[in-house]
């Protein structure tokens, strides 16, 4: 990763401060290790702070910056991002509340990038070199390579150890598009310290990121086009939820090609064209491209051959359901290992990894419930299956929805477009999935994932009282729903009969 920081930026330099101290010395290393640690984004800091705690003797190596993706380029800066854009959207519809703002809103990027890089160096303490080394944890700040089944180096020193885990996450793919590395392109990586709101912005990659982006870069004043190969953004999720999404992002002024592809990129007079295939043949100019096109594992200059550690350039390196690669001391997490690319994945994997690695434990990966969100406005939340999973897997199920419209807050809020959506057992009071989009969905589908963690149904969620008036009540309407459906022709018949016997 490299992160380009702004020069004499008073916020960068606390945030580098933290992660990544420009005096550090790294430690002279122990003889032996429970615990190396590769890699110090959120999967890695998990594993070693957690580790420590027990009274492990940890190494934790990083190359580039402590606090990985999430804190430097990933959740924290975006979610900074889109909070600004919601800011502005609000601003603009401010007339439907009855609310007359005479000039509309007017966006100061440099503010708005500012606000962000000072939001991230306030939570850059919290993964700083200082702190692990105040947990009792080795950091040491270079590339780490194995260098045999149960040692890695790193600058010239090596590290023994018990277990190690391989926490190395993973970077924006590149697309092979011709032109594209000569036109020069923005990724996760550098899209946060463009020092001016690109007039004309193209995003490659209509999945969380592109869309999340596009959506907030749109409500800058940037001329949004979003490019999706896809027919529909968003195309692993719910279709009904992310159609709901495309229209919000319509709404915002993004321009959404679907269904195409970028053939080539070609700078003409200044400008980058985008030559796409796909549907009639048309060009996109642009004076910025921001590629969100998927993920690869960053498994290079590892030297996991070393280790016996079997890997895929693609899926990254392999690991069985309780996260052990195929080198038994060397266990894997984060978005190095694993489908699902979140923060609170990666948390969740570096928990594993410490039961297992350190203590024998028989943590399973299969056995989590990872919910997740697409942070764009409504957000759209999953966890479990969606409609069409049950469907192509051939379960039996039922579908109850809820339509945000109904659910009173919502209306209140004039945030009405969205809908619980929850996936059931025909038979069973069991969960098997929910989708809900909404603005707060991400906090929305807490609920529900929480009721699948302890094999709580419908009927618990129906017996809960929710606070009038709120969004979830929309996840209490849809139990309420199916407890309707418990109420057989026979169980009515004989209410009618009690009924009619206690009236005298
Ligand atoms: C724009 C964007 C927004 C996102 N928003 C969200 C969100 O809102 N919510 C969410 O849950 N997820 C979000 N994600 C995903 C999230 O950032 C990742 O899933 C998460 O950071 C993965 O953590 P990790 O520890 O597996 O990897 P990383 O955070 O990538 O950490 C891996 C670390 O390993 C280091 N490393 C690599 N190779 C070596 C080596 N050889 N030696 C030493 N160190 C090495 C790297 O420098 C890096 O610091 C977002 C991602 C992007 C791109």
């Amino acid at each position: 990763m490299t992160v380009p920081t702004v020069a004499g930026d008073e916020d960068d330099s606390r945030l580098l401060a933290n992660v990544r101290p420009p005096d550090w010395a790294n430690p002279e290393p122990a003889p032996r290790y429970n615990l190396v640690v590769i890699g110090a984004g959120t999967a890695g800091l998990v594993a070693a702070a957690g580790a420590a705690g027990l009274g492990a003797r940890v190494a934790l190596v990083e190359r580039d910056l402590l606090g990985g993706e999430c804190l430097n380029v990933g959740c924290v800066p975006s979610k900074a991002l889109l909070r600004s854009a919601r800011a502005a959207a609000q601003v603009r519809d401010a007339h439907h509340f009855g609310v007359v703002v005479p000039d509309g809103a007017r966006v100061d990027f440099p503010a708005v990038t500012r606000r962000m890089r000072q939001i991230r160096a306030d939570l850059s303490p919290h993964d700083s070199a200082a702190r692990f080394r105040g947990l009792g944890v080795d950091v040491f700040l270079g590339r780490a390579a194995f260098v045999g089944n149960d040692a890695v180096e790193v600058g010239g020193k090596m590290l023994r150890f018990a277990r190690a885990v391989v926490a190395t996450g993973s970077r924006a793919a590149h697309p092979p598009i011709p032109g594209l590395a000569e036109a020069g392109f923005l990724t996760n990586e550098t899209v946060f310290s463009v020092p001016e709101l690109p007039r004309r912005l193209a995003v490659v990659g209509a999945g969380a990121t592109g869309c999340e982006l596009a959506q907030a870069f749109a409500r800058f004043g940037s001329a949004v086009t979003l490019i999706g190969n896809h027919d529909s953004i968003l195309p692993a999720e719910d279709p009904d939820a992310a159609r709901l999404v495309a229209e919000s992002l319509a709404r915002d002024g993004t321009r959404l090609l679907l269904g195409r592809e970028v053939a080539a990129i070609e700078v003409r007079g200044g400008e980058k064209i985008l030559r796409l295939k796909g549907g009639t043949a048309e060009e996109v100019a642009a004076d910025a491209i921001l590629v969100a096109a998927g993920r690869v594992p960053n498994v290079e200059g590892l030297n996991l051959e070393a280790a016996g550690v079997e890997y895929d350039t693609h899926a990254g390196v392999t690991v069985d359901d309780r996260l052990q690669t195929t080198n038994p001391r060397v266990f894997a997490a984060g978005d190095i290992c694993s489908r699902l690319k979140f923060t609170h994945a990666a948390d969740a994997m570096a928990r594993i990894v410490v039961r297992n690695a350190l203590f024998r434990g028989r943590a399973r990966v299969s056995d989590l419930v990872v919910p997740w969100c697409t942070y764009t406005d409504p957000e759209l939340a999953q966890v479990g299956l969606t409609e069409r999973e049950a469907c192509d897997r051939n379960l039996p199920h039922r579908v109850f929805v809820q339509e945000m419209g109904r659910v009173d807050r919502a209306a209140l809020d004039g945030e009405s477009a969205g809908f619980v959506k929850m996936i059931v057992h025909p038979k069973r009071d069991t969960i098997l999935g929910a989708t809900i989009v909404a603005p707060h969905a991400g906090e929305m589908i807490a609920e529900v994932a929480l009721a699948m963690t302890a094999k709580l149904g419908l009927r618990t969620l129906a017996d809960t009282i929710h606070a009038y008036p709120t969004r979830t009540e929309g996840v209490k309407k849809v139990a309420d729903a199916f407890n309707r459906t418990r109420l057989t022709p026979t169980v009515k018949w004989l209410f009618e009969k009690w009924l009619a016997w206690s009236r005298g």
